[in-house]
């Protein structure tokens, strides 16, 4: 039984589940990097290992989302990412995982290996994968694709916003906040004062605010935007956590009415660079460092740049004496015993580029 379930018996019964991945995380003391940076307290919530194929932040998310797809008998789940998308992939995964079909519309992104490994492994997991030239043709092309599917299955697949983003995918992260209670309660790391999370289509971060406060933990949240700023901004962090306490409430009237005050969140901008999936040298050398210090594997896109938030904050003193929990939310699976033996010309043409254009520059890890 999952931690929100268990305090709220009503919302198990209300609300389409399926459980994917492995829960609850390890949540482990950070001992040598946390030295490095004088933050004696730094522990990494490990989301990179919340499933056995592909992990990362989205599987708690599709849990719900899935379950919503089954229940709604779809046989199809079409979303919307970048090519490299970890969240159109990992739909594909947890949709192939219960006999469903995932269908990618993917925009145009920088190049990197991840990018490659990322298309490689929706190829092997059966996904329909779609390149679209930009947003403003998007929505015709989806309708299209929509009436296509209809056609050919006689059903309409289940529509999945970029990022897994719904009110429905946030509570993922409302859960996680009540999995991070037990873990504490059960003394496996103290109560944090900051969570360090990335920032893209503000589920993970909106969950965990409301999560928190629902669960009585007075931690603060600390987003660093890896997307646009304008795409990232306070009021919409905001909207979707009210938005997901609404349907909470309206499925278990008993779910806490919880205030968010706009102080109590500081989302940080000065990470981002110029451009989405843009690796910066400073996020780079926060990848670098993690690796050093502590074995783990951050990625450029996401958090990489959160990283580099938390070690400048470090370097100023800021949060000396705190308790800090960094969420990885990146997949820490190794994908290359499947990706190595695919070769890429199996890929609609359109996707080739990735695979014959140079990587960015700063993308150093193969
Ligand atoms: C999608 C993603 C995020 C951002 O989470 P959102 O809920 O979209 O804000 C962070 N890190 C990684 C690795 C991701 O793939």
């Amino acid at each position: 039984m999952i931690p929100l379930f268990e305090h709220f018996p009503t919302l198990a019964e209300k609300l389409a589940y399926v459980s994917l991945g492995n829960f609850p995380t390890p949540a482990p003391r950070l001992e040598r990097l946390g030295g490095e940076l004088g933050i004696d307290r730094l522990y990494v919530k490990q989301d990179s290992l919340s499933a056995r194929v592909y992990g990362g932040n989205k599987i708690r998310k599709l849990e719900f989302l899935v379950g919503k797809a089954l229940q709604q008998h779809a046989g199809e789940i079409l979303t919307f990412g970048y090519a490299g998308s970890n969240h159109a992939l990992a739909t594909a995964v947890c949709a192939e995982q219960v006999g469903l079909r995932g269908i990618s519309m993917l925009l145009p992104q920088p190049n990197a290996h991840y990018v490659r490994r990322n298309l490689l492994m929706g190829l092997h997991c059966r996904a329909e994968l779609h390149q679209r030239a930009n947003v403003a043709t998007l929505a015709a092309e989806t309708v299209q694709q929509l009436l296509g599917h209809k056609l050919t299955t006689g059903t309409f697949p289940l529509i999945v916003p970029p990022g897994g983003s719904s009110p429905v995918g946030t509570i993922g992260y409302v859960n996680a906040a009540f999995e991070l209670k037990e873990q504490i309660l059960a003394g496996e790391l103290p109560a944090p004062d900051r969570i360090y999370v990335a920032l893209g289509s503000l589920g993970t971060a909106a969950g965990l605010v409301l999560g928190l406060k629902a669960a009585g933990l007075a931690t603060r949240v600390v987003p660093v935007a890896i997307v646009h700023p304008s795409m990232a901004g306070k009021a919409s962090l905001l909207r979707l956590a009210r938005r997901t306490n609404a349907l909470l409430r309206k499925l278990d009237p008993s779910f806490p009415s919880v205030e968010l005050a706009g102080n109590e969140v500081e989302i940080r901008y000065e990470f981002f660079g110029h451009r989405y999936a843009g690796f910066t040298e400073e996020g780079m050398a926060a990848v670098s460092r993690m690796y050093d210090g502590e074995g783990i594997k951050l990625d450029g896109t996401y958090t990489g740049k959160t990283l580099a938030a938390l070690m400048r904050d470090a370097g100023d003193a800021r949060i000396t004496g705190e308790t800090v929990l960094f969420w990885n939310t990146y997949n820490g699976r190794d994908l290359s015993a499947v990706t190595d033996t695919i070769d890429y010309r199996k890929l609609p043409a359109c996707f080739h580029r990735y695979f014959e254009e140079d990587v960015q520059s700063l993308d150093t890890s193969a």
